[in-house]
């Protein structure tokens, strides 16, 4: 009898079974797989406990779909790879493609080592770069454009799930599954591919419906809370969108799924932007030093009851509603007058959901430095978004109980009213209306026109 041939699925943004092609091209030439996953010291110590304590229940929701065959490793990429390669007499080494910076750089730099990868797939409908303009095959700086371009480029339908996974068995030393407790009192959404589907099932048969509608408004399960499964690729986006109709609320959340690969295209075709300015002439903006009203914004006591319950939330769930984030990121850019990078490492701190391409991108966006096409700049009223996205205050409610006693059109401003402050809630560090023309100044000195310099 020959030896069987084997082959290593080495698993890092795509923790699923299903509809995960790098899994079935490991599988379909080899009898048996070694499916692996590296712990990765640099990706580990940016994670706070929260995403850590979800990534572990991940990678046991995994490891209970490979029959306890998963190998969890710690080490070097290369090292670990080889000695797997070696062990098993493993041919090839799958992979999904990774296009964000650190990821693509850490697989070029396997390679150059050695170990040769075999890509197929990414965690994208549609892999970035591949939307190009077609009168000059150059990448898009604007959504809408894309978005329609992305279209018409189309995606594959989902892969299939494999029937059967032939697996070696890992030694008790492979079995390196980290022990990362969730916080006490974060209540973070279930890890793993069963927990997505079941997710996603639900949001399709009540939320996705009316999406278009209920999606801003932050007091309500109204979004389809699949985000941290996107990031960790527990789901895939095309099991989500082949399942799409062409109704508003559908499209709507179709244009929300392209959001996410809108970024990672801009990100893959403008790298520096993970931390630096997409339009550089923000560098030379005005900001203030961060200090106690950064302090203030991070444990949601800044005084504005929309902002404060989204801080509070974040930190509690590991998650915050889009709405919120916006108002947060253009409270902390426009009101406190802080670069955006500030606020972007405080959300990757916290944010299960994590994704480089779409955090960077959403502060650029709201900053005003990123892909906004508007011709306005934008700075959100936190009151008056709150009045508008919740009405009732249920979401302050729920996140900022020293205001839990006041009424619908109490809550959104308490310093009007006598027993505003009566159970401790914190003063205002800021006036919006006063902050909001200082940030518009400072706007205006970075846009007003140099004089050229004699020739
Ligand atoms: C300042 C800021 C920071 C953000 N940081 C992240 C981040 O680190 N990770 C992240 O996944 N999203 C980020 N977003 C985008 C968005 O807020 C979240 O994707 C969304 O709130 C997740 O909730 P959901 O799954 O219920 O979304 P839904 O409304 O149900 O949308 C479905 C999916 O579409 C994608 N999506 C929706 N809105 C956006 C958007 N504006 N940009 C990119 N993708 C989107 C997400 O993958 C989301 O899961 C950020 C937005 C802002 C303004």
């Amino acid at each position: 009898m020959s030896a069987p041939r084997r082959n290593i699925m080495w698993f890092r943004r795509d923790l699923r079974i299903g509809d995960n092609p790098a899994l079935m091209a490991a599988i379909a030439s080899s009898d048996e797989i070694i499916p692996v996953f590296i712990l990765d010291p640099k990706l580990v110590k940016q994670s706070g406990s929260k995403r850590l304590a979800y990534l572990g229940q991940s990678l046991r929701a995994l490891d209970e779909s490979l029959n306890n065959s998963l190998h969890v490793m710690v080490g070097d990429q290369v090292e670990v790879l080889q000695e797997l390669k070696t062990r098993y007499s493993a041919t090839e080494v799958h992979i999904s493609a990774e296009y964000e910076p650190y990821g693509k750089a850490r697989d070029e730099r396997i390679e150059k080592s050695g170990v040769e990868l075999t890509r197929t797939g990414s965690p994208y409908a549609v892999a970035p770069g591949r939307v190009l303009k077609p009168s000059d095959a150059t990448p898009y700086r604007v959504y809408t454009p894309f978005y329609r371009a992305w279209c018409v480029h189309g995606w594959r339908a989902p892969a299939a799930t494999p029937k059967k996974i032939n697996t070696v068995a890992p030694s008790a030393s492979d079995r390196n599954f980290p022990d990362w407790p969730m916080p006490e009192g974060v209540n973070v959404t279930a890890a793993g591919e069963a927990a997505a589907l079941a997710r996603w099932k639900v949001f399709q048969s009540g939320a996705l419906d009316n999406y278009d509608e209920a999606r801003n408004m932050a007091g309500i399960d109204g979004t389809s809370k699949l985000s941290a499964h996107l990031k960790w690729g527990e789901i895939h986006p095309r099991t989500l969108l082949v399942n799409l109709g062409e109704s508003k609320a559908h499209d709507t959340f179709r244009k929300e799924i392209a959001w996410r690969e809108f970024y990672a295209d801009v990100l893959f075709n403008n790298p520096h932007t993970e931390n630096d300015y997409y339009a550089p002439r923000f560098r030379d903006m005005r900001y203030d030093k961060p200090g106690e009203k950064l302090k203030a914004w991070q444990t949601g006591k800044t005084g504005y009851p929309f902002v404060d319950a989204a801080m509070r939330q974040l930190v509690r769930e590991g998650w915050m509603h889009n709405r919120t984030r916006m108002v947060v990121a253009s409270f902390l850019v426009k009101d406190l007058h802080l670069e955006w990078q500030h606020g972007a490492d405080y959300f990757m701190e916290h944010l299960v959901d994590f994704d480089v391409a779409s955090n960077a991108h959403g502060w650029q966006w709201t900053a005003g430095c990123g892909t906004d096409a508007s011709p306005y700049y934008r700075v959100f009223n936190p009151i008056e978004q709150g009045k508008r996205f919740d009405e009732n205050g249920d979401y302050i409610r729920k996140y900022v109980p020293e205001l839990a006693h006041l009424s619908a059109n109490e809550i959104h401003e308490p310093w009007l009213y006598l027993d505003g402050y009566s159970k401790g809630y914190c003063e205002r560090i800021v006036d919006h209306a006063v902050e909001r023309i200082e940030s518009l100044a400072r706007l205006q000195e970075i846009k007003e026109e140099k004089p050229e310099l004699p020739r």
